[in-house]
């Protein structure tokens, strides 16, 4: 399916409301039925049409439509964040008993749905080193039941080889899912590498506007029908209407914005790797990136997220170069239109900070839209007060 025509046109009927362009806001928490008997069809089967917004919506079914065309999927459910669908789509799979090999490092709330949460139902999870696909077959058990992948993760960007894994996976009837927030769809189509269900937080690229919380879970029809009648009706974590709507948006501009912003992350970053106080950059599609084969063989671009290791002793210096910064804003997140730095530094305690540890000194940048020139000159102030 063309990528336009998916997001101008899939999923919108506008002879359904009065030929307006934009689809309407559905802001409706029930829909009502003519006959008992068709009462009764939805009631039976809710998967089919618009009973309750719990359940299914117009306005979130056209973001349906369209987020799993995008990812090459049959079907789409949409959250109300991220961590919803992690959640939802993880409990889905697993059982009491059941074993999970989950990646390093995953997204936080990954990492302790995993550690903290899944252990009080019986499941006991693996983490592996995830770049090397050896790592995976030793973790394996006869239990295992979900191999759980993030593929760059979001501050590293540590790969996995996914075609690899998920063939591993298949060959031993395990479930596989991948968090795909860093590429979207449109740099990485997991599903097409044999990955069953694939979760992006669409509060990043997505949305594109830092104005909205969601999340997207993507498979085969069979598979969301199953989370849709179980988990998701149960849990009760779908995205509301309004904001179903400001996804739709973001999605009309996001193919450009990512083009902005990875034509504008290769200009900071050739830049970067010349400036003495870089110690390192990371950045998958960087040709010094230890997996750089993997990432162009199994992606498509890269866009916005870098680290930059600075070359400086002291937690001062660090917190100096952030605080100075005067166009990058300092914040969690990414995926917006304004570019972001994120300070490993700040996720420790001040007096742990170890300057023998490379990560420490780590400060994630997220390169938003504005003008590449514009960005470089702030970088460069702020790294001359250090
Ligand atoms: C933000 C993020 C999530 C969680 O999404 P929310 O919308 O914040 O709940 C999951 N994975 C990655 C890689 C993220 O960056």
């Amino acid at each position: 399916m063309d990528l336009s025509f998916i997001i101008n046109e899939l999923g919108e009927d506008r002879e359904q409301y009065f030929n307006a362009i934009a689809p309407p806001i559905m802001q409706s928490s029930n829909f009502a039925f003519e006959t008992v008997a068709a009462m009764r069809d939805l009631l039976l089967d809710e998967y089919k049409g618009f009973l309750y917004s719990r359940g299914h919506n117009p306005t979130i079914d056209i973001l349906r439509q369209k987020l799993a065309a995008l990812d090459g999927a049959e079907d789409a459910l949409v959250f109300g964040s991220g961590a919803a669908a992690i959640f939802t789509g993880v409990l889905s799979v697993v059982q009491q008993g059941d074993h999970v090999i989950c990646v390093r490092d995953p997204y936080n709330w990954a990492r302790q749905l995993f550690e903290i949460i899944l252990p009080k139902f019986g499941v006991e999870t693996t983490f592996v080193d995830g770049t090397d696909i050896a790592n995976f077959e030793k973790a394996l058990r006869p239990n295992t039941r979900l191999i759980y992948l993030e593929s760059p993760n979001s501050f590293t960007f540590e790969l996995q080889d996914i075609k690899a894994v998920a063939q591993l996976a298949r060959s031993r009837n395990i479930t596989t899912m991948i968090d795909n927030s860093y590429c979207t769809p449109l740099y990485q189509q997991p599903h097409l590498m044999g990955i069953d269900l694939c979760l992006q937080s669409a509060t990043k690229f997505i949305s594109g506007h830092s104005d909205t919380m969601a999340g997207v879970l993507t498979g085969s029809q069979e598979k969301i029908r199953r989370i849709f009648v179980s988990e998701y009706l149960n849990i009760g974590s779908g995205i509301a209407p309004f904001n179903a709507w400001l996804l739709l948006r973001g999605l009309r501009t996001l193919e450009i914005r990512l083009q902005r912003s990875a034509d504008s992350t290769r200009q900071v970053l050739a830049w970067l790797k010349e400036h003495p106080l870089i110690h390192k950059v990371f950045f998958p599609l960087d040709p010094d990136f230890p997996q750089f084969e993997l990432a162009n063989s199994q992606m498509k671009g890269a866009a916005g997220l870098l680290t930059i290791q600075l070359k400086v002793e002291r937690r001062e210096q660090v917190e100096l170069f952030c605080n100075s910064l005067k166009h990058f804003l300092m914040a969690v997140s990414w995926g917006g239109h304004e570019s972001l730095a994120f300070p490993a530094c700040a996720s420790l305690e001040a007096d742990s900070f170890d300057p023998g540890e490379p990560k420490h000194k780590m400060v994630r940048l997220y390169i938003g839209l504005e003008d590449p020139a514009y960005l470089i000159k702030d970088l460069e102030q702020a790294l001359s007060k250090i």
